[in-house]
């Protein structure tokens, strides 16, 4: 199992622009087993190449049980509303609600290297949105207006002041165990 980092609120990889996958090799396989590995162990349901710091367009899911890898992803359709509280692997703390597109008709290639196009909706339409969006350099917080977007950085500054205690050890249970209050992440996770 091969556990990668992964960026972090503040890293300026994550508000670049990706640029295509040219090559689906052997290498690029094995990155996308590793991402895999990396999401199930957060836990969350999506994780784009620059969340591991690479800067290619392409991510990886599995909200449904369905793992897949979306390479060089172009939403070419879209409809309807639908609201979801979202939170994200890079920026650990606020799960807010952000209203979205509730289908999209999606054009991508998958790992065979074909170029497929179908449709998906509600969580499915959310997490392909919320990955693609990573591939822009564009974070769910730059959809919410700026009040809830300061309410979003002050949870996420103090999970991550609750997240350091943990691993420093400060954070001790009534048994001596060392408790991590998780932030409900996983389902909304992206
Ligand atoms: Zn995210």
């Amino acid at each position: 199992m091969g556990l990668l980092r992964i960026r972090q609120y503040g890293d300026p990889v994550l508000t670049k622009k990706a640029t295509e996958v040219t090559e689906i090799d052997g290498k690029f396989v094995k990155l996308c087993q590793d991402m895999f590995d990396t999401m199930y162990d957060a836990p969350g349901i999506g994780l784009a190449g620059p969340q591991v710091g690479v800067l290619k367009r392409f991510f990886v899911y599995d909200f449904d049980g369905e793992p897949d890898v979306i390479i060089n992803p172009e939403i070419v359709e879209s409809d309807g509303e639908w609201t979801f509280a979202e939170g994200c692997l890079s920026i650990p703390g606020p799960h807010l609600e952000v209203v979205r597109p509730k289908t999209i008709l999606l054009r991508c290639v998958n790992l065979d290297g074909d170029e497929i196009e179908f449709e998906a909706d509600e969580l499915h339409a959310r997490v392909i949105q919320h990955e693609t969006d990573h591939l822009d350099g564009v974070l769910f917080l730059d959809h919410l207006s700026p009040k809830m977007r300061q309410q979003a950085l002050k949870t996420h500054a103090e999970r991550v002041a609750e997240l350091e205690a943990i691993a420093e050890g400060k954070v001790i249970g009534p048994d001596g165990q060392i408790v991590d209050q998780s932030d409900g992440s996983g389902i909304g996770s992206l």
